[in-house]
């Protein structure tokens, strides 16, 4: 399908979940936020009919992302349904890494096919900083056992605040190396005051490449990260919530105010 400005959009990014197992200082409040109800939350018959239609008008690259998709109860269930949709050529997940170990086998066995890590640092009070207590020693028992597991390349996310020249990100960068996994820097950004700026190593960020739609964890497709627009696909239907945001998908991202990184999982 495309757009009406010629774009083709192929891909799409589903919020499994707007809960998190961290607190990352950029992405979420200290005190979390108030989560959504078991209810408001799409059950995964429903993310799969969303799925269905999405490949059926030209869908066929599938990213999991959250919150953190890992803290999501049956996981690897969700992953086994859309890899089974037939046109789903690309499945794979953005994750902290957190609960990886544990997951990486499973996740493969069940047809996941790539994994993003998020990884800002290799200094361990660093990362505690950053993410608010979080155990830089269970992300990096998660890239192995992922990498032990086959997923090749192993991306790292790692957000910087200017640029990758600074030390942090020099770390991770240096350390990718050693283990040949790839790194996207990530210039942190503001969804709210529309401050985005490009993916080095990525193709996040260039609204003129841009291909992408966004499932919300409540439901609604959004055409754009720096855009307020969403469609309910309970309360319109799978095809017209997302041809509407097909419809609606402007030119450039300017800013939202209803949305968090968090809440739609970059
Ligand atoms: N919990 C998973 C994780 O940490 O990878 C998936 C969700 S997280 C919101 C997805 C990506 O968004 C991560 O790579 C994270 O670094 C990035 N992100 C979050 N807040 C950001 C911000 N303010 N600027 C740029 N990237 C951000």
């Amino acid at each position: 399908m495309h757009d009406r400005f010629g774009r083709r959009i192929n891909y799409l990014r589903i919020s499994v979940t707007d809960r998190c197992n961290l607190r990352c200082r950029y992405c979420m409040p200290e005190e979390g936020v108030l989560p959504l109800t078991h209810d408001a939350i799409l059950s995964f018959e429903e993310i799969l009919r969303v799925v269905e239609v999405a490949v059926e008008l030209g869908i066929d690259k599938v990213r999991l992302t959250g919150g953190e998709p890992l803290v999501r109860r049956g996981i690897t269930g969700l992953v086994a349904m859309i890899a089974g949709v037939r046109g789903v050529c690309d499945l794979s997940m953005t994750t902290n890494g957190i609960l990886l170990e544990h997951y990486a086998g499973p996740l493969r066995e069940a047809g996941l096919r790539r994994v993003n890590i998020s990884l800002d640092t290799l200094d361990a009070k660093r990362f505690s900083e950053i993410t608010r207590g979080g155990d830089i020693r269970k992300v990096l028992a998660g890239i192995n056992a992922a990498s032990e597991v086959g997923f090749a390349p192993i991306k790292l996310n790692c957000v910087v605040d200017n640029s990758s020249e600074e030390d942090d990100a020099q770390q991770v960068e240096y350390y990718a190396r050693e283990h040949g996994h790839e790194v996207r820097f990530i210039k942190r950004m503001n969804l709210s005051t529309g401050e985005f700026r490009v993916v080095e190593g990525g193709s996040g960020g260039d609204c003129k490449r841009c291909n992408r739609l966004r499932l919300s964890s409540d439901g609604f497709i959004r055409p754009c990260l720096f855009s307020d627009l969403g469609f309910s696909v309970r309360e319109l239907s799978p095809e017209e919530a997302i041809g509407r945001a097909l419809e609606s998908k402007p030119e450039f991202g300017v800013s939202s105010r209803n949305t968090a990184f968090h809440a739609i999982g970059g």
